[in-house]
Order: structure tokens, then sequence, then C-alpha cells
């Protein structure tokens, strides 16, 4: 069984019902939908047709809805603008047409505000580079350091700074809305840039009484100050390599991966490595030898899944990039040794209990894996987090929590009816399983389940048999 899981972003090039289904059997767990692009019309079926796969397939997969984000535009332009090295252009937040004024748009008043003379301003993530030479109260002059060609509506970075456009905009509440309409299982929020936002939409789901997941993209460097108390009220994180590499320098982006990591695995928290993971195959069939050693590198630093963007969005070999993320992963992770787990601090019983289960197949080889019943899936992700050498076979009453479940590293979800007597939960659990996998019969695993003991649960970590 694999453990690193699999993220594909959807478009154009695999939104239709028989290419959603041949990337699900190509290995992907957990959908995105980018409403960066898109109508809710677009959206909205593309769900509906992962409801219809996840009806006929016994494997269930996640959606997750990325948000826009407080992004930076600049404005609209009839025909492209080819800037040279040394030209001058000017921004304004009163542009209009820019025919008729010769200056380009931008697509909030406080531009003006948050950007430096001397700054750099990057286009679509470093594609082009410019430099702030003067400003007024409406408008800001830059010299062109790395010129190219500038379309409508492309999107700016200022390396460094704090922009200060709403963190959660209009559009990304009315796309929260629908994903909550839409029974999404996770929202990624862009450009986080403290657990503040976090607060804010968990207090909100908390109203709707919506099990929404949250998940903080690390893409601003205001993020990047605020890691640890970010993962701490996120549900997961993502490490969003693409503007990440844009605001900070990007010979840092590397490191921020391992910083990132290292900081969801304190907090117990999943993450995933994103972007340009396998770019080349947007366009070729078979992928550079560099970006085979990133993927691996991310399994090697234990990240819980892997995400394609472009590949499978709007690239020529949508089901080939999952084929071979899914093969690269398997090989990579086959190179790890499993004599230890993963090194971390035990904060509360709930997750000695986890580490305990984690612990005990590395003492006892007859082990193969660990089962556990959760209802809101937090006891398998707890035990997922120290990393143990065998499977996680998570239980639940819930089908959100089960769909969650597809995110987190080495577990595999199944939907059962709980019993309010612990026992008999567990027998549905067995028989459940020898239905799927009846090879497991006679094969011994550690239990994770709460027992009742007079009229109290207790948690109880127990070794037991398939029968
Ligand atoms: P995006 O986020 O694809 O929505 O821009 C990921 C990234 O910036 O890497
Ligand atoms: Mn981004």
């Amino acid at each position: 069984m694999q453990k690193t899981k699999i993220v594909a972003t959807i478009g154009p090039a695999s939104c239709e019902y028989d290419q959603l289904k041949a990337l699900a059997e190509a290995g992907v767990d957990v959908f995105r939908l980018n409403f960066s692009h898109g109508t809710h019309e677009w959206h909205g079926e593309v769900i509906k047709r992962i409801k219809r796969l996840n009806k006929e397939r016994r494997e269930k997969c996640a959606i997750l809805l990325d948000t826009k984000g407080p992004e930076i535009r600049s404005g609209d332009l009839r025909v492209p603008i080819e800037l040279d090295e040394g030209d001058e252009l000017t921004l304004s937040i009163r542009a209009g047409d820019y025919d008729k004024t010769g200056k380009i748009g931008v697509n909030y008043d406080a531009f003006v505000d948050d950007v430096e003379v001397g700054g750099a301003i990057l286009v679509d993530s470093g594609v082009m580079k410019w430099e702030v030479v003067s400003k007024t109260d409406t408008d800001v002059v830059c010299k062109v350091l790395d010129g190219g060609e500038l379309t409508s509506r492309r999107h700016l970075n200022l390396p460094g700074k704090d922009v200060s456009l709403d963190p959660i905009t209009k559009k990304d509440w009315e796309d929260i809305s629908f994903g909550m309409e839409m029974g999404v299982d996770f929202i990624a929020l862009s450009f986080v840039r403290h657990a503040a936002e976090i607060f804010t939409l968990k207090e909100h789901f908390k109203t709707h009484k919506s099990k929404i997941q949250i998940i903080a993209k690390i893409e601003s460097y205001e993020a990047t100050n605020h890691l640890g108390t970010i993962a701490e009220a996120s549900d997961g994180m993502m490490v969003a390599r693409g503007d990440l590499g844009a605001e900070l320098p990007m010979a840092e982006v590397p490191t921020w991966q391992l910083e990132i990591i290292k900081t969801a695995a304190q907090y117990k928290k999943p993450v995933i490595v994103a972007t340009h993971m396998l770019e080349s195959m947007i366009e070729h069939p078979v992928p550079t030898r560099a970006e085979v050693s990133d993927i691996s590198t991310a399994v090697w630093q234990s990240t819980d899944a892997v995400m394609l963007s472009g590949e499978t969005a709007g690239g020529e070999y949508p089901v080939r990039s999952v084929q071979m993320m899914s093969e690269i992963v398997s090989v990579a992770e086959k190179a790890v040794n499993h004599d230890d787990i993963r090194e971390l601090a035990v904060g509360h019983e709930r997750e000695a209990f986890a580490l305990t289960a984690a612990t005990m197949p590395l003492d006892l080889p007859e082990v193969e894996a660990i089962v556990v019943i959760t209802r809101s899936g937090q006891t398998a992700r707890l035990v997922s987090s120290f990393r143990p050498s065998v499977p996680i076979f998570a239980f639940t009453n819930e089908t959100t929590t089960r769909r969650q479940l597809q995110l987190i590293w080495g577990v595999r979800g199944f939907l059962i009816d709980f019993s309010s007597v612990p026992e008999k939960t567990i027998q549905r659990a067995e028989a459940a399983f020898l239905e799927q996998h009846p090879e497991w019969k006679g094969r011994k695993y550690v239990l994770v389940s709460d027992f009742l003991v007079e009229d109290k649960f207790i948690p109880t970590v127990q070794v037991r048999t398939m029968h």
C-alpha cells in the first residue's frame, strides 16, 4: 500500500467523468479545484461528477476547494504589451482604459502604500521583474529589469512585503459558501498570513455546523514568520512553492519546504508539497530526472501528500502524470528504513496512546497493521504523525471523515456503522475489512479504540487477530 497521498488539480484537461475516473484509478486521493479560475457552474459540475465517481467506486476521493485569496492583479489589456529591459511603465489605482491613459490598472487601492520605491514587483511568479522608481497617491512608476510580454490580469508579487488586501476576500467568502453548499471536504486558504484568518473561518464553519477542514497555504513572506501558530490553528498546511519562490528568494524554497514539513509534524498536522513537481510533463510524456528526485525528496522528508497542478489541469498527459507520480512515490517509499518512528513530543493522553500504537509493530514483527476506530479521524491522524512501519486502517461512521482521511499519510479509511457496544463495532470493522481482504484472516494488528468499562469509555491499545 502506498503511504504518501496524491492531490491532483482538475481543469479543462481532466474535468470529464471518464477523465476523472482514469485519474482516480491511476492513484489520485484528493481532487483539487482551483477557484482562481472557472465559474461556480463549472466547478459545480465537476463536484457532481466526483460525487458520482465516489458512488461507483469503493475508494473515495476527497475534494479540496482552493481559494483565489488576496492576490494582486494587473488590469485588463486589449492587446499584450511588449516590455524590454530599461522600459518604464505606470501602474495606477485610477487607470481606466490603457489605450487612453497609457497606465495599467491594479486591483486594489492600497497598492500604492504597499509598494516601496526601490522595491521589486514580480509578474507571474517571476517571469518578469520590475523595480519601483517613484510613486504618487495614485500611480506607481516602474522600470523593467527582466522584460517580457504583459497580458491581461497578471498575478503580481511584492517580494518580502506584507500586503494589505483582506486576508479572505469577498470572492473567497462567496466561493467558501459555495463549497459548503456543495459539500467539499477541504478549503485551502491562499496567501495565509496569520493564524487569525484561520480562526475566523473556523468560527464560520462552527456556526454553520460544517466539518470542512482548513489547509493553510504557505506562500507569503508574512506566513513564514508565523509557521507555528498557523500550524496549530489549521487542519493542515501546503508548501505552495510557486508563490513562495516569488515572495521570498527562490533559493530559500527547499529550506522552507523542510521547515514547513517539520513544523506541521510538530503540531501533528498533515502537509502537502505543491507546484512544479512534474512541470515538464505538461508538454512531455516523461519527466526530467530532477523532477523525479524532487518527488522522492518530498517522500523522504515524510510529507503526507504531493500535488499536481498544471500537469493534470491543463497538460497533455494528466493520467500519465499521476501514474508517474505514483510510481516515483512507491519506489521512494521502498527506500525508507522502518527501524524507527518519527520523534515527536507527546502533549496529552491521546497522543501517548497513538505513540504506543505506532511503536508496537517495531517490537512485534507479527503485527501487520494498526486499526483505529475513530469518529472525527483525529486518532488516525495522531497515529499517522508518528509514521509507523505498518498501514493504518481507520474505521469511521462519518462519510466526511472517511474522505478527509484520504489526505493522511499511511491511512486507509473504511465506513461502518458504530454500535453503542465497542466490541460490536470492532467485530463490524473486522467483518467489513475481511470481506474486502480475506487474505488478512488470522493476521495480527494493533487496535486503538475506546472501551466501555462500567459506564465510562476508556481509550485502549490492544493486540488482536483478525477473525
Ligand atoms: P496556486 O498555489 O497554484 O494557487 O498559485 C500554489 C503555489 O503558489 O505554489
Ligand atoms: Mn499560489
